[in-house]
C-alpha cells in the first residue's frame, strides 16, 4: 500500500502490522513512523513505479490467505461527471448546454443542486449519515453532486446508478434522470475536485435565469461526516463563494457566541454564504431543503411540480 499526501492516519502502520501488508510512503511531508519511504519525484516516475512494483512482488510470499477478507458484494457505479461533460449528459449532443438543467430548476422539477461531500468518519456507522442525508434530498427532488469518500459511501449503497432514480428520487427529479439516463447523484471526482462543483455553479449562473451571483442560486453544500482539516478549508471556500454549507459535527468554534453568530448568521450579509451545523443527517437535509426553498422564492421560481416522495429504505 502506497501512502502519499492524503488524509491517511499514521496509525495505519500499526494496523498493517497485524496483517501482511507492506506500507510505503512517497511524499517527504507525509513520512510515517516505522514505514519504508520511497520518495516520488516526477522526473523519476517510471523507475520509482518499478521499484514499488518490485517491493509488492517481494512481499507477495508473506500473504496469509486466512487474513484476506474481500467482501463478496459488488455494486455498479456510474462516475466521472465533470463540469465539461455534464453539458453532454444533460443537454445531449445537440443541446450541449446547461439549459436543460436550468429549465428543470426554473420549472420546479428539480428543487436545487446540493453537494454532499467529504469524509467518512469512523465515529459514525460507516457512510450512514451520507446515505441518510442523500436519500432525504433525493426524495425532495434535489439533484445531488458528490465527491470523495461521501461518493464512495453512496456508491456502495447503490445510489450512483441511473436505476436509483426510480427508487429514491422525487417525481420531478426522476423525470429528468430518466429522460437523459443519469443517476440522481452525479459523481464529480475526488474530494480535491470540489472546486469543480463551484465551476458547475458558475456554469448554471452563466446559463441564465437563476440570478446574478452564486449566492442567488438554489444550491448548498454538506459534509455530514467531515473529519479532515482539509474539509474545513474546502467548506470555507464554498462559504466565501456565497454557498450555505452544513457540517455534521460543528467545528470547535462554538465556545464563542460571537464567533458562532458571525459564521452562522452575519456572514450571509457579507459574502452571501455561511455555516450551519447539525449532527442528525435528516434534520440537516431539511435545513438545506428549507434554504433551497428560500432561494427559489427570492428568485420567484415556479412552485415545485410534485409533492416530495416518501424516503425509500
Ligand atoms: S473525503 Fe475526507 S477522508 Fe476522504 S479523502 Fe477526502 S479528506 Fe480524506
Amino acid at each position: 500500500m502506497i501512502v502519499d499526501l492524503q488524509c491517511i492516519m499514521p496509525s495505519l502502520a500499526r494496523v498493517a502490522s497485524c496483517f501482511h501488508t507492506k506500507i510505503v510512503s512517497t511524499h517527504e511531508k507525509a513520512r510515517f513512523p516505522g514505514v519504508e519511504h520511497i520518495e516520488f519525484k516526477e522526473e523519476e516516475a517510471v523507475n520509482t513505479a518499478r521499484k514499488l512494483i518490485e517491493a509488492a512482488i517481494d512481499n507477495f510470499s508473506r500473504r496469509d490467505k486466512s487474513r484476506v477478507h474481500i467482501p463478496k458484494e459488488k455494486m455498479d457505479v456510474v462516475v466521472g461527471f465533470t463540469p465539461a461533460g455534464e453539458f453532454h449528459h444533460l443537454g445531449g449532443k445537440y443541446r450541449a448546454t446547461y439549459r436543460p438543467l436550468n429549465n428543470a430548476i426554473i420549472e420546479g422539477r428539480i428543487r436545487g443542486v446540493v453537494a454532499v461531500v467529504g469524509c467518512d468518519n469512523p465515529k459514525n456507522q460507516s457512510g450512514g449519515s451520507h446515505i441518510a442525508m442523500v436519500k432525504e434530498l433525493l426524495a425532495h427532488d434535489v439533484l445531488v453532486v458528490q465527491t470523495g469518500c461521501s461518493a464512495i459511501a453512496c456508491g456502495k449503497a447503490g445510489l450512483l446508478v441511473p436505476e436509483a432514480a426510480a427508487t429514491y428520487a422525487g417525481l420531478g427529479l426522476r423525470e429528468v434522470c430518466e429522460a437523459v439516463g443519469i443517476p440522481p447523484i452525479l459523481h464529480t471526482g475526488a474530494c480535491v475536485d470540489n472546486s469543480r462543483i463551484l465551476i458547475e455553479c458558475c456554469n448554471i449562473l452563466k446559463e441564465g435565469g437563476l440570478g446574478e451571483d452564486i449566492s442567488d442560486l438554489p444550491v448548498a453544500g454538506a459534509a455530514p461526516e467531515w473529519m479532515s482539516e482539509k474539509a474545513i478549508a474546502i467548506g470555507w471556500y464554498a462559504v466565501a463563494s456565497g454557498i450555505f454549507v452544513v457540517f455534521g459535527s460543528p467545528m470547535p468554534v462554538l465556545g464563542s457566541p460571537n464567533l458562532e453568530k458571525m459564521i452562522t448568521k452575519d456572514l450571509f450579509d457579507i459574502v452571501g454564504g455561511g455555516w450551519g451545523f447539525e449532527e442528525d443527517p435528516v434534520k440537516a437535509a431539511k435545513m438545506i431543503i428549507n434554504h433551497l426553498d428560500i432561494k427559489r422564492e427570492k428568485l420567484k421560481l415556479k412552485p415545485m411540480m410534485y409533492q416530495p416522495q416518501a424516503v425509500a429504505a
